[in-house]
């Protein structure tokens, strides 16, 4: 018989509920404005009207596997507390598994956005494509993100703080994070930073007062577009993000030796103005790609460290949400019956 999930993706501004089957074909979606500031319960009751109605809508397919939702973190897994999220304001402690399961008659999985995705990628995008189940995946968007698959399973670590790639301090001397560190990741290779970093180099045609409304609507995107056109002080900005994440992915290289590092998010699409300078960084920092490097960076080999674009787009989120159920329906038996 066939089976289907539903996957959620809830973010700080849009909710997305799409039923996917377990090969990841669509079979229906919905969309619509979060609108956070209602406070979590109106917000809750919304996402699980339109998940039942969704079933409803899709339960003649085959036998029903449950629900999984991505969610903005910082939140402690597996029981998806929230722990004062950026993007949800007003969400501190909502115990968003619970929530769910207590409104729904099926069962729940609850993991972040960024581990959602990297579960995407590992069994829809990249490692699925090279017929391998583990990947560390680095998502490059407002913040960074990132999430470690081992074998086909997700690694949350003991409290779900695993894979927490955009915190990593790389700049002893780099500036304050929100995070309470200095010099993280996510200062340099986030779109955040890229437009701040525009700002500060006073980059050519951006207006130079982060404040007005005109400077705020400046994105990561446009930068990428001064670079392309050769902009040498957009150059350098894309040159500083591939040396930070090149210090980043020489780490996690070293600590981790998976066959596949995968970027994804807005940013990413400037694949060709920050990949040369991270190459560059990862060979100089990291001895075990010396090891394990392919002959070429572009086509994969067994054996070999590879890193790439991620494949799956902005809907590696939805996609991975409902990936959840299949992947810990057996972690979810083993603790429910313990
Ligand atoms: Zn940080």
């Amino acid at each position: 018989m066939e089976k289907f999930a539903i996957g959620v993706d809830l973010g700080g501004s849009n909710l997305r509920i799409g039923a996917y089957t377990s090969s990841g074909e669509a079979l229906a979606s919905v969309a619509f404005p979060t609108d956070a500031g209602s406070g979590y319960g109106p917000v809750i009751d919304k996402m699980c009207e339109a998940i039942r109605a969704l079933h409803a809508e899709t339960s003649g397919y085959g036998k029903f596997a449950g629900i999984g939702v991505g969610s903005p973190g910082p939140l402690s897994l597996p029981d998806g507390v929230l722990h004062n999220p950026p993007n949800l304001p007003g969400w501190d402690g909502v115990q968003l598994r619970r929530e769910m399961s207590n409104r729904l008659a099926w069962p729940v999985w609850v993991d972040s956005d960024a581990n959602v995705a990297a579960l995407a990628e590992c069994r829809l995008g990249a490692a699925a494509e090279y017929d391998i189940d583990s990947l560390c995946m680095i998502t490059l968007g407002t913040g960074v993100g990132g999430g470690i698959v081992l074998e086909g399973r997700l690694w949350h670590g003991m409290n779900g703080g695993a894979g927490e790639v955009g915190h990593g301090p790389l700049i002893l001397d780099g500036p304050k994070c929100n995070c309470g560190a200095r010099g993280c990741l996510e200062l340099y290779a986030s779109a955040t930073a890229i437009v701040r970093r525009a700002h500060e180099l006073k980059l050519d045609g951006v207006p130079h007062d982060a404040n007005d409304a005109c400077a705020n609507a400046f994105t990561a995107a446009d930068v990428a577009q001064l670079a392309a056109q050769g902009n040498p002080v957009a150059r350098q900005i894309y040159d500083e993000a591939g040396f930070a994440l090149g210090l980043g992915i020489a780490n996690l290289i070293n600590t981790l030796n998976l066959p596949l590092f995968t970027i994804g998010g807005g940013v990413s699409a400037a694949w060709d103005l920050f990949s040369p300078r991270m190459f560059a960084t990862i060979e100089e920092f990291s001895y075990v790609y010396g090891m394990s490097r392919p002959a070429q960076v572009d086509i994969f080999e067994a054996g070999k460290t590879h890193i790439c674009r991620a494949r799956l787009g902005p809907d590696a989120g939805l996609l991975g949400a409902a990936m959840l159920p299949w992947q810990t329906a057996r972690h979810h038996a083993l603790s429910s019956a313990g």
